[in-house]
């Protein structure tokens, strides 16, 4: 917490990254180690499977259960993950495929982090104000889609928050709008935008667009961009040039970028090419699709997309469900121990240990999902220990 007298920790720097890692390890360690002396409780199977093993098997009730579970309460973990993405399906069966599709990355330059920021600090030195902010922006942008309906009535929403190994946190939307509010085509092009902004006309969205939605450059003019695979953008930029908006050959429409010469706009940036500065001229062809009004609001990228239907929605699901990031895989045991599993994989930033010792959410939701217990005959759930397993067999 920030106080009055002064911090120390908040002034030491990297330090101060390496104590929020090491606190937060801590924490996730103590909840996991629970976990672990509790798997006696977790000694759960289906009936079926428990009668097989105890009548059929060998015999031996100390070899049933022994797999050890990180059961789907712990947030963050691999069942976790799995539950969720299993709740957006039914969001899916029963309200069809999303509308919205947004993509919102902090950024570090925000004025209400550098506002903040004591003497001599960058953004980087503080992942506390950071995470804070970035909360309070997710907020924002959560009361334009409810409270203020910029695109109508959302019926579903959720959202998932999700850290890269060196990158800022993100976060990912997917919002239904209600039927009398869904999109339609001629609808496209006041929702999303994918051109330059006349700086003569609006100069400060073209600052913003500018700064935060222009892809790369990467190909032939930057071939060590992050986003190049094999020789190639994995993200299909520069994308074509295109007078109007089109329904798209797959789910996504192909937004208007209109060429130089049809009145689409070109402008310089600046950018970092093997650590030697240099200009570049940028077309319509490079720029991220977004919504004006969000981006005015937000100042971040903040990437747009419509779902126009079924097809792309497993991808999307699993993108925004797909977990933490996994530095390291040590598998030697016989024995399936998720725990250990989770933990020889796990990989935390400084960000994300911030994001939760502050105890902010990961995913957020609405409306809520209730999962029913279905069983097949003799599939019922027993609880058992060592000791009681050939009874309840
Ligand atoms: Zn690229």
């Amino acid at each position: 917490m920030v106080r009055q007298n002064v911090s120390v920790l908040l002034r030491a720097k990297r330090l101060f990254q390496q104590f929020l890692v090491d606190a937060y390890c801590k924490i996730e360690t103590e909840r996991l180690q629970f976990l672990r002396r509790e798997q006696k409780a977790l000694c759960a199977d289906c009936y079926q499977d428990l009668r097989d093993a105890i009548v059929d098997g060998d015999g031996d009730p100390s070899n049933v259960g022994r797999r050890i579970i990180l059961p789907s309460t712990f947030t963050g973990g691999p069942r976790y993950m799995h539950e969720r993405q299993q709740d957006a399906m039914t969001y899916v069966r029963k309200y069809v495929h999303p509308d919205l599709f947004i993509t919102m990355t902090c950024n570090p330059n925000w004025p209400e982090i550098k506002n903040s920021l004591l003497p001599g600090q960058e953004p980087k030195d503080r992942p506390d104000l950071v995470a804070r902010v970035f909360r309070l922006k997710i907020k924002k942008m959560l009361e334009m889609l409810k409270t203020d309906m910029i695109f109508g009535k959302p019926q579903v929403w959720l959202y998932s928050v999700e850290w890269q190994k060196r990158g800022l946190p993100h976060a990912h939307f997917l919002v239904w709008l209600i039927p009398e509010h869904k999109i339609t085509p001629d609808k496209i092009d006041d929702i999303v935008c994918a051109e330059i902004p006349d700086l003569a006309i609006d100069p400060d969205l073209h600052q913003i667009v500018m700064s935060n939605m222009v892809h790369g450059p990467c190909g032939s003019i930057n071939p060590t961009s992050p986003c190049m695979e094999h020789g190639h953008c994995s993200k299909k930029y520069p994308k074509p040039f295109i007078s109007e908006t089109q329904q798209g050959t797959d789910s996504y429409p192909m937004y208007r970028r209109r060429n130089p010469e049809d009145g689409g706009q070109v402008s310089t940036i600046t950018m970092n090419v093997r650590g030697s500065r240099c200009t570049q001229d940028i077309d319509n062809r490079w720029v991220v699709p977004y919504n004006k009004f969000l981006l005015r609001a937000l100042n971040c990228h903040c990437n747009v997309e419509l779902c126009m239907s079924i097809n792309s929605i497993k991808y999307v699901l699993k993108y925004v469900h797909k977990g933490c990031d996994q530095a390291t895989f040590a598998l030697r045991s016989n024995q399936v121990d998720e725990i250990s599993e989770y933990q020889n994989a796990r990989y935390i930033s400084s960000r994300e240990a911030a994001w939760r010792i502050l105890e902010f959410p990961i995913h957020e939701r609405f409306p809520t999902v209730q999962q029913l217990a279905v069983h097949l005959e003799n599939g019922q759930r027993v609880y058992f220990t060592e000791d009681t397993a050939r009874d309840q067999a």
